[in-house]
């Protein structure tokens, strides 16, 4: 891919709060995009097509990957996540800056296709707190909690792979580091 724009990465276990973050980082740099991943998860209530996924069946996500039609992607508590290609290829080119929110083996993806991506692990206060904000949005049964919460683990273990950590405790706090980590003057 040229690379003219930034892509950035921000990664972290299920319930860190990486979408809670990424919604008030758009609001403030309008000049983020936000790609839109495509799912075989079922949409949650209030979820968009579109919006907040693109949601497909098993066999066009297969088909998809078997067209190269995504960036990276990766199966993530019984479902497909993916990214698609041609609008990041897009907005890059363009010399637009694009954030991707994805689990930690699409992260690796684009660190061996994309080097040059700035790469963010958010790291939660606690597994405690993880399971309490999981359990709180309310939107996921026990199972999949249960299993968000182990592969969460295996995430965490994995933080130090990535070019900067925070953690979510205080929002406005994570929000600030990473708003100094994004546009810090260098
Ligand atoms: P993710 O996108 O990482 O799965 P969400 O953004 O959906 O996580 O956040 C999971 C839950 O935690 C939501 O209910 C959200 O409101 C809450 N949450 C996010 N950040 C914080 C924070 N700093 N303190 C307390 N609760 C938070
Ligand atoms: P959720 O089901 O909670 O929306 O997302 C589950 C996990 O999948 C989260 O960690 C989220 O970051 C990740 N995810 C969302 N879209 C993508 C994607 O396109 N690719 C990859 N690899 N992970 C994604």
């Amino acid at each position: 891919m040229v690379s003219k724009g930034r892509l950035i990465v921000i990664t972290g276990p299920s319930g860190v709060g990486k979408g809670t973050l990424v919604r008030e980082l758009l609001q403030r740099h309008r000049e983020l995009h936000l790609s839109v991943s495509v799912t075989t998860r079922s949409p949650r209530p209030g979820e968009v097509e579109g919006k907040h996924y693109y949601f497909v069946d098993r066999s066009r996500f297969e088909e998809m990957v078997q067209n190269g039609e995504l960036l990276e992607w990766a199966e993530f508590a019984g479902n497909y996540y993916g990214t698609p290609l041609y609008p990041v290829q897009k907005r890059i080119e363009a010399g637009e800056s694009v954030l991707l929110e994805i689990e930690l083996i699409g992260a690796r993806q684009i660190r061996e296709r994309f080097p040059q991506a700035q790469q963010i692990f958010i790291q939660p206060p606690s597994m405690l707190e993880l399971e309490r904000r999981l359990r709180s949005r309310g939107q996921d049964s026990d199972e999949a909690i249960a299993r968000r919460l182990k592969r969460a683990a295996e995430e965490i273990n994995a933080a130090q792979e990535f070019d900067f950590e925070l953690v979510n405790d205080d929002l406005d706090e994570a929000l600030k580091q990473l708003e100094n980590v994004l546009f810090a003057v260098v």
